[in-house]
């Protein structure tokens, strides 16, 4: 028998956690942190853990990391782009994803999620095993993305729920948006440099901060995790201008953090709050208790959302694809869920646990 149980990561917005029980061995699929506040995973009465496999670097994915050696600091496997990028001191020594074809003993295939710099989907166990999509797209400008194979059972990303607004009316939105000068706070490790690059080869003249110059610093030795278009606009990023925390207020501003919690974004954002000069825009989850929040609820902030995940027609796609015997819809909250389980399209098991 296989198991898959939701540690966390249903009916609500991450962290993201699954221990996968397959072929005698016990897997940890991610092991995250928030995406709000600092909540971990319930991670009491696991059983031994054979291994951790990482779907990509984000926190709500990797930020529940420094309870490795509480889990007995099992082997970790993380694609290169994740592992060049990882900040975690046990995730700088992770075991790269690429070029395996099992793992401790399990067959094992991975394939470029779109989502972000070395995001995978994993497919352990063949045919008859799991499909973890982590997150994935299939909009991206700038990361490529591969198809998903078959698979008995599917761990898919809804993170969106039902919602169907396609990027590319999402970019026509934005552009009109950046009228005068315009702040973007962003991950770095994601949408930020695509945003970055969609603005420059529109001729706009853009500065992005350090935190994003040494993600594209990085992903340039890994650029087949690139779409053709990727990597030359991968190239235009060269001509970005330095963006610092006492730059003047111009163009299009890109900085991290996403919620303007931190970095440059944080610095940028306060003088902006207090001081006008340029408009604030959102573009992605607002985590509870972050001055993003509270600039939105002030209206110092707009949103306009840049899609990181999959649309409802992209998700009943990638369903088609997998064609589960059954699944889970991750990392919604539970009003989201209950509206694609009233659809009754999808194999949804009830609950967060699948068995097969
Ligand atoms: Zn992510």
């Amino acid at each position: 028998m296989r198991e898959l149980r939701a540690l966390s990561g249903i009916g609500v917005k991450g962290p993201a956690c699954f221990l996968l029980s397959i072929g005698g061995r016990n897997l940890l699929l991610d092991l995250g942190r928030g995406p709000d506040g600092m909540r971990l995973p319930d991670l009491r009465g696991l059983p031994p853990i054979d291994a951790v496999l990482l779907s990509h670097g984000h926190v709500d994915h990797t930020g529940g990391l420094d309870q490795w050696q509480v889990i007995g600091a099992p082997p970790m496997f993380a694609t290169r782009p994740t592992i060049a990028l990882a900040r975690q001191q046990p995730l700088q020594r992770a075991i790269p994803l690429e070029g395996r074809d099992e793992i401790l003993g399990l067959p094992l295939l991975i394939g470029r999620a779109g989502h972000g710099p070395g995001a995978v989907w994993m497919r352990i166990g063949g045919e008859e095993g799991l499909l973890y999509s982590g997150d994935i797209s299939r909009e991206s400008l700038l990361f490529g993305h591969d198809k998903l194979p078959k698979a008995a059972a599917l761990v898919l990303d809804c993170s969106y729920g039902d919602a169907e607004e396609p990027l590319a009316d999402q970019i026509d939105g934005l552009t009109a948006d950046a009228d005068g000068p315009i702040l973007l706070p962003c991950p770095a490790g994601g949408r930020g440099l695509e945003i970055a690059a969609h603005f420059l080869t529109g001729g706009r003249r853009v500065a992005i901060c350090k935190a994003h110059r040494r993600v594209a610093r990085i992903l340039e030795d890994h650029d087949e995790w690139l779409t053709t278009r990727g990597r030359a606009m991968l190239e235009s990023l060269a001509t970005a201008d330095e963006l610092a925390p006492d730059s003047p207020l111009q163009d299009v501003m890109i900085a991290a953090g996403p919620n303007a919690e931190r970095g440059t974004a944080k610095t940028l954002a306060a003088r902006i709050r207090r001081e006008g000069g340029a408009k604030m825009v959102l573009t992605g989850h607002v985590a509870t208790d972050t001055p993003a929040e509270a600039m939105l609820a002030e209206g110092t902030a707009q949103f306009r959302r840049w899609n990181v995940h999959p649309t409802l027609r992209q998700a009943d796609a990638l369903v088609c694809e997998v064609a589960p015997q059954t699944m889970l819809a991750a990392f919604c909250d539970s009003k989201a869920l209950a509206a694609l389980e009233a659809r009754g399209l999808w194999p949804l098991a009830y609950g967060k646990r699948l068995l097969w």
